[in-house]
């Protein structure tokens, strides 16, 4: 299918005065291939809706358009909206463009709708706890595809006994699968970035019987938050913890990073009760 002619994505930012913030987490991509392999992750988007956090200039936005998505953004830079609405232009009744925080408000779209995002960096991992935090599950959303620095990517996907296994890896995991969809070189961005980035895909799956998201936040939270300690130890001061562990026949002198996403649901719902 043809698509509309938009100027460069180089030239808007020139046009628009877009100096990166540092403050904002701006690190916009330009690469149009790079861009469609994003959009591309959580496969075939003709006629779906699509929620993007942090749409800067528009260069994922543009090609979430290609791809035939129906798209809703929210930027919290406002000398971003005269490129947006460029783009809301060029497909008409395709764009809604909301200037706020993403961390103040929800998606303005009915279920399902897949995520999308090259998330700022310093809002990431707070939005992805929010969106993995409801309490009725399926979610409503059907997909995130989220780019995070590499690091955070490697916690998210984090198999038990890796040094990144953590807190976020068991939040993300007990109910979502979780994949590394593509790791993005510092130089793909402008400006660089200090560190790699990577682009992470998670789809929900049926949630555990029986477990609250609370409690097994405060779970992780404890038993990470000592990671070298004995859990005996580091779940001391979480009451109830320890008749858990040994009710799910857990051996108190295990560290938490030897612990499987099941184990920790399993204390989780003893917990919950
Ligand atoms: N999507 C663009 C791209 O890929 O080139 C820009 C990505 S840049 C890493 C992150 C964007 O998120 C910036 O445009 C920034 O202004 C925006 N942003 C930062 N904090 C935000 C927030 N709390 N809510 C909404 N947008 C935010």
């Amino acid at each position: 299918m043809s698509q509309p002619a938009l100027a460069p994505l180089r030239e808007v930012i020139a046009k628009h005065g877009l100096s990166a913030s540092k403050a904002l987490g701006q690190n916009f991509l330009f690469d149009e291939q790079l861009l469609d392999r994003i959009a591309a992750v959580p496969g075939d988007l003709d006629g779906a809706r699509v929620y993007e956090v942090g749409p800067g200039p528009g260069g994922l936005t543009r090609a979430l358009l290609r791809a035939g998505a129906q798209v809703s953004v929210i930027e919290r830079d406002a000398r971003c909206l005269p490129a947006l609405a460029e783009i809301a232009e060029a497909y008409p009744g395709k764009l809604a463009v909301q200037e706020g925080d993403a961390l103040a408000e929800q998606p303005p779209l009915a279920a399902p709708y897949h995520i999308v995002s090259n998330l700022p960096y310093n809002v990431g991992t707070a939005l992805l706890v929010r969106w993995l935090s409801g309490e009725s599950w399926p979610p409503d959303w059907a997909s995130c595809t989220l780019m995070f620095q590499k690091e955070v990517a490697d916690r998210i996907v984090a198999e038990p006994g890796s040094s990144h296994y953590g807190r976020l890896s068991v939040l993300a995991q007990w109910r979502s699968s979780a994949r590394l969809a593509m790791k993005v070189h510092r130089s793909a961005f402008t400006p660089p970035p200090k560190v790699m980035s990577a682009v992470v895909h998670l789809v929900p799956t049926p949630a555990p019987e029986g477990v609250r998201f609370a409690v097994l936040e405060k779970l992780t939270a404890a038993a990470f938050g000592q990671r070298r300690k004995m859990l005996r130890q580091s779940l001391k001061a979480l009451p109830g913890a320890l008749d858990a562990l040994e009710a799910a026949g857990i051996d108190p002198t295990r560290r938490a990073e030897t612990l499987s996403v099941d184990e920790f649901v399993s204390v989780a719902r003893l917990l919950s009760n």
